[in-house]
Order: C-alpha cells, then sequence, then structure tokens
C-alpha cells in the first residue's frame, strides 16, 4: 500500500468532538470554554523502548498509553491524538495489528485519531495527546507540601521484572512472566484516578522512569524532601507471590535485595505517584475506590530537603538508586 492509501486504510476514521480529523492539513479541536487543553508527546523508538518483534497490538496499546498515562498524572481528560509513525515498511498485517490495539484504547477512553504523519524509516512511534482540564485545576508537580502523605497507584516492578526476564537476565516460571510481560507490553493508564485526584492531591506524576527517579522530579519542582518507606514499596509488585510464597527458593533477605531495585527504581509502570495532604485520607480512598484503581501510601514530604529511603533495618538506600536518564 501507498501512503495515502495506508493512512486512509488504518487511521482515517470519523470525527466525534473534534471539529476536523485526518485529511486536511490541520485537525481542528474546539476546547469547551473554561477549560484548558493539557498536551503531552512522548516517542518509542525499536530496540530502546521496546523489542522490534514485540506484537504489533500490544505496541499500538503501549504508543498510546504511556501519552495517556502523562494526561492522567495532569488530572486531563483525554480528547484527541496525533500519530506520527515512521515504518521501515508498509507490512499490511502488522499495520492491522498495531491499529487495532491503538484504536481500542483510544475507544476505551474516547480519544479520536485526528492526524498524524507517516514516512519511511527505522521503526518509531510518536504521539501527540490533547487533553481537557477545567482552567486552573490541572495537577501539577510543584505542589508537594510538608508532612503530605506520598501514594502510588496499582502495582510496581512488576514491568521491570518482565524486562530483566525477556533479556535473559533472570529466569521467571511461564505464568510469573505472562502477567509480568501484560505489565510491560500493556500498561493501564490511570486517567479515571487522575480525574478523581483533582482538587484533592497537591502534586502528581506518572511513574515511566522508577519511583524514586519520578519522585525526585516532585521534589524538585516543589522544593521539598521526602521520607519513602521501601519495605511499603516492594508490597506494590504483583508477582511477589512467587518470591516469597511457601514454595518460593528465595530467603526473604534475598527476596528484598532483588525487590528494592525493582519497586524503586524499575520504570515502566505507568502508575500515578500523587500526594495530597494526611487529613485527606478518606477522600483519597474515595477517590482509588470511584476509579476503581487501587492506592497505597509509600511515605511522606518532608521540609528538610533530599529523599531518605529506608529498609527494613532503617538504613537509608537513597544513594543506591538513580533514575534513569537517557543520556546519563
Ligand atoms: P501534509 O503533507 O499536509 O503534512 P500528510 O500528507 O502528511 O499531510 O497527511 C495527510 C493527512 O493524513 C493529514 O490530515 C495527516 O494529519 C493525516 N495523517 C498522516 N499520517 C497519519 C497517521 N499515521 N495517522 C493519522 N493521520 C495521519
Ligand atoms: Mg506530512
Amino acid at each position: 500500500v501507498g501512503e495515502f492509501d495506508l493512512i486512509a486504510r488504518y487511521f482515517a476514521r470519523p470525527v466525534r468532538r473534534a471539529a476536523l480529523g485526518v485529511g486536511d492539513d490541520c485537525a481542528l479541536l474546539c476546547p469547551r470554554p473554561g477549560t484548558q487543553l493539557a498536551i503531552s508527546t512522548d516517542t518509542l523508538v525499536a530496540g530502546r523502548h521496546f523489542f522490534a518483534d514485540v506484537a504489533p497490538h500490544a505496541l499500538g496499546h503501549k504508543a498510546l498509553a504511556v501519552n495517556l498515562s502523562d494526561l492522567a498524572a495532569c488530572g486531563a481528560q483525554p480528547l484527541a491524538f496525533t500519530l506520527a509513525l515512521t515504518l521501515p515498511a508498509a507490512d499490511e498485517a502488522w499495520l492491522a495489528g498495531f491499529a487495532s490495539g491503538l484504536l481500542a484504547l483510544a475507544d476505551a477512553h474516547g480519544c479520536e485519531l485526528i492526524g498524524g504523519d507517516t514516512t519511511a524509516g527505522p521503526l518509531s512511534i510518536t504521539i501527540t495527546v490533547f487533553g481537557e482540564v477545567p482552567q486552573g485545576r490541572a495537577l501539577l508537580r510543584s505542589g508537594a507540601q510538608p508532612g503530605d502523605d506520598i501514594y502510588v497507584s496499582g502495582t510496581l516492578g512488576d514491568a521491570r521484572l518482565a524486562l530483566n526476564a525477556l533479556q535473559g537476565q533472570r529466569p521467571l516460571p511461564p505464568e510469573v512472566l505472562a502477567h509480568a510481560r501484560q505489565r510491560l507490553e500493556t500498561p493501564s493508564p490511570r486517567v479515571a484516578l487522575g480525574l478523581a485526584l483533582r482538587g484533592l492531591a497537591t502534586s502528581a506524576i506518572d511513574l515511566s522512569d522508577g519511583l524514586l527517579g519520578d519522585l525526585g522530579h516532585i521534589l524538585e519542582r516543589s522544593r521539598v524532601g521526602a521520607e519513602v518507606e521501601a519495605d511499603d514499596a516492594i508490597e506494590l509488585i504483583a508477582s511477589r507471590a512467587y518470591f516469597t510464597g511457601a514454595t518460593s527458593q528465595f530467603s526473604s533477605e534475598d527476596w528484598r535485595q532483588q525487590a528494592y531495585p525493582l519497586a524503586l527504581a524499575g520504570g515502566d509502570d505507568y502508575e500515578l505517584l500523587f500526594t495530597a495532604a494526611p487529613q485527606c485520607r478518606a477522600e483519597v480512598a474515595q477517590a482509588a475506590a470511584t476509579a476503581q484503581t487501587p492506592v497505597a501510601r509509600v511515605g511522606r514530604i518532608t521540609a528538610q530537603p533530599g529523599l531518605r529511603v529506608r529498609d527494613a533495618q532503617g538504613q537509608n538506600l537513597a544513594a543506591h538508586f538513580a533514575s534513569f536518564d537517557h543520556f546519563a
């Protein structure tokens, strides 16, 4: 197929809320009066962010999921997105799988594909998402206050566990790998939670690079410090039963040493990390219930700058974990 047939066949769809979608020089969006547009871009590059032979359906899902996760972190309602696709070849079976994974997640969030660009080259996917948030109500990285609780949604570390296994660094039983791999390949953006946290969370960020590194961004923007309980964080590893259950071959000390880096610096979790005042615990629990997304407390914000990460012995682990930086 040629470029224009390809776009028409896989990516052109009738518009819903947008005034104009695929097919003209620009798309047109109509944000409602009293709202702000929340805009974010993320690129996935083959060999760096995903294995080039990953199932195309999963890749389509993940490319949009990581972008929706940024909207979630701002408490924005997804509206629309653009797709810049660089493809080594127009492989129709691959395109059909990719489009179905992408558009299924888009439909689940009412987020419409309104345009993009298609070029030949090494496989890479850039999505820009547009969301809507009532004027002045976006969740930011900059509002954390001393004394606030620090919360994380969902589970931590399983994506990194799968990555380690797929890279041959760690054998896992097939059922443990299958679950962890879902967390790596098809993360669930926490959009409903982000919306429920508007006016309640004092700051928020989505976890793409690892808990400590991403928390570091909140600390910097909010000019505060934090204490994190490492043993509360490792409780959030969904696969932990395999390592700590009655038939496990790992000692609890072995498990802790493996679990700390997974939960604290794993990356690719696409959960929300947020802060809220300690007197709002009941409201946070209510927001989590409304969003049908579990949340757990993993620490608190301090006026004293810096990050202290306590392990089971009360030792500070912070120095052992640096966040992922593409150019470091
Ligand atoms: P232009 O040359 O004006 O930049 P293009 O020829 O690149 O336009 O694209 C034609 C139309 O198809 C535009 O509306 C563009 O937004 C849309 N489009 C191109 N690639 C994609 C894609 N991968 N997904 C969705 N829409 C696309
Ligand atoms: Mg173009």
